[in-house]
């Protein structure tokens, strides 16, 4: 029997995947997952992600507006569509499976050309301490998206000590994630770590236990090392834990145990 993994994040609404659910999910029973959460990163995301969490038993939703919605659906410079956003998600946080908030966070990665730059993380910023405000209010856990930001990132998390908090597709150094470790955080991981030249990620999972760490695959992005370019999918974080055998000299039930027990913890299903 193959142990039962649970992909923390996933974006099944998106291109690529949002045309074949039914064979995707399928796919995933077939390679022993048994739960995905589905990661809104946007407004329209998270009703998807509530839609699916309620036609599908396997679907719960996290819901959240990712720091790109600033640009990408003209969020920035308009506080009152910010509010107006920020309420809807509210709203939506009663519905059932809705089991955290994000993936909400900071990305300073390739920041807009045509806005200053000390303007939109800013921007960012609140966006982002606005929803973890959320969190708190509601007593919910958060997915965080952090890129080229640690600093800024933990600066702000650190006013939030007492959230539960998981940091999705790790890519930082193992330096951060101690501190991360340490506040009683989680670390997340995708397939990207199956990529010839992340040895700083390989490094970060040789160094704790895996108590700290649980798995996911961001499909449709990040598909493993043999299947690059091609759309990923749930099924895939078989070879996200397979690569975590492999470096902590482990067998696959174990890593599944842990990575399984930690997102039940986490979501709390
Ligand atoms: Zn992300
Ligand atoms: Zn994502």
């Amino acid at each position: 029997m193959l142990p039962q993994l649970i992909d923390t994040h996933a974006h099944l609404d998106f291109p690529g995947l949002a045309e074949r659910t039914d064979e995707v999910l399928d796919n995933a029973k077939k390679a022993g997952i048994t739960k995905i959460i589905n990661v809104g990163a946007s407004l329209d995301g998270s009703k998807k992600s509530v839609d699916l969490a309620e036609k599908y038993s396997q679907i719960y939703a996290s819901l959240g507006l990712h720091p790109h919605v600033l640009v990408e659906d003209n969020l920035f410079g308009d506080d009152k569509l910010i509010d107006q956003q920020i309420f809807e998600i509210e709203k939506l946080l009663s519905e059932k499976k809705v089991l955290a908030i994000g993936e909400i966070g900071l990305d300073f990665f390739r920041l807009p050309a045509k806005i200053n730059e000390m303007e939109i993380k800013k921007a960012q910023k609140e966006l982002f301490i606005r929803q973890l405000q959320l969190a708190s209010d509601n007593n919910m856990p958060v997915i965080i998206h952090s890129r080229d930001a640690a600093k800024d990132t933990l600066k702000i998390m650190n006013e939030f000590s007492s959230l539960k908090a998981v940091f999705h597709c790790f890519s930082y150094s193992l330096e951060v994630a101690k501190e991360i470790v340490n506040k009683g955080w989680l670390i997340s991981f995708t397939a990207n770590i199956t990529y010839p030249n992340n040895n700083d990620s390989r490094e970060i999972i040789r160094y704790f236990d895996l108590s700290s760490v649980m798995i996911e695959t961001d499909a449709p992005f990040l598909s493993p090392q043999g299947k690059r370019g091609d759309v990923n999918e749930p099924s895939n974080v078989v070879e996200v834990a397979r690569r975590i055998t492999e470096i902590k000299q482990m067998k696959l039930e174990e890593v599944a145990g842990w990575t399984t027990k930690n997102a039940v913890n986490f979501f709390g299903f």
